[in-house]
This record gives C-alpha cells, structure tokens and sequence, in this order.
C-alpha cells in the first residue's frame, strides 16, 4: 500500500485530518475541495499515494473513474448544478499543487464566469500525421 505519511491527501484518506467526506469505498475517497471553485466542488483521490496518474496502477485509476458517474451525479442534484467539469492536473507545470493523483468535479453554471477556454493552437501542414506516428510507434512498442 502505497503512503507518504507527509501528504496530506494521504492523511485525510487515513482519517488524520479532517475532510467533509462524501464517499469512501476501498481504494477511493470523496471529499469536498476545501477551497471551492464553485460550492459542491469535489475531489476525488485513490487511498494509495501516487503523484500522478501516469505512476498509478491502470486499476488504481479505473477504480477512480469507476466512481465519477455517481459523484457528478450526486454533485449535479446536491450542488444544483446543470454540468460539471472534470478536471486532473497533473504535474506542477499543469497545476498540480498536491502531488497525490486527484479528479476534480466542478459545479458549472451558466454565467458562473468560471471560464474554461484555453488559447488552442493548430499544425502545421504535416505536423499532426508525425505527431500520431510518435505516438503510435510509442504505444506500440509497450509503453
Ligand atoms: P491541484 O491544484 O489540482 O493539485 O488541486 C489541489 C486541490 O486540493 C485544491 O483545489 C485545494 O483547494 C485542495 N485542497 C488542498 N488541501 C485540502 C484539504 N485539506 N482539504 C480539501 N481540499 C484541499
């Protein structure tokens, strides 16, 4: 089992600092966001430590995901909310400010002025066919 006894989302999953839990099952835990970006605004972690998802065992991250269709539903009832955001930062140059692997769900209303465009780019004519090849030959190799 996985731990770091100097994180804090591992310490609200043990039961060591205070959280308004929401859900808990064997390897999940839902609580909401102490700073909300909306009210309702819920994270939900794996009770294993790990930074980010690309460290976690596929399973770890199911069990996550497995979970997020009744949450957003609980939020969009609970938090009167239309829609929601599903949001996971990962790594610090993403955002990502505790490194234990987190889902955010996000209340959204119209006219709420969260925002949610970022500045998209475009390829160059070329660019994405060797883009997908890097990928492709990446993921076919195993990785
Ligand atoms: P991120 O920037 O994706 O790492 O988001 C971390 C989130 O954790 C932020 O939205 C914080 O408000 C939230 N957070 C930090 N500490 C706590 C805490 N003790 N209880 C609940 N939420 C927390």
């Amino acid at each position: 089992m996985p731990t770091d006894p100097t994180c804090i989302f591992c310490r609200i999953a043990k039961g060591e600092i205070p959280a308004e839990i929401v859900y808990r099952d064997e390897f999940c835990v839902a609580f909401l966001d102490v700073n909300p970006l909306a009210p309702g605004h819920l994270l939900v972690i794996p009770v294993d430590h790990y930074a980010l998802v690309t460290q976690a065992p596929p399973a770890v991250i199911g069990a996550l995901a497995s979970v997020v269709p009744r949450l957003g539903a609980a939020l969009m009832q609970t938090a009167s909310a239309p829609a929601f955001n599903l949001l996971q930062n990962n790594g610090s140059d993403a955002g990502q400010v505790v490194q234990h692997v987190h889902f955010h769900l996000i209340p959204r209303r119209s006219g709420d002025g969260l925002g949610y465009r970022w500045n998209a780019g475009a390829y160059p004519q070329g660019a994405a066919r060797e883009m997908g090849d890097s990928y492709r030959r990446f993921l076919q190799a195993g990785c």
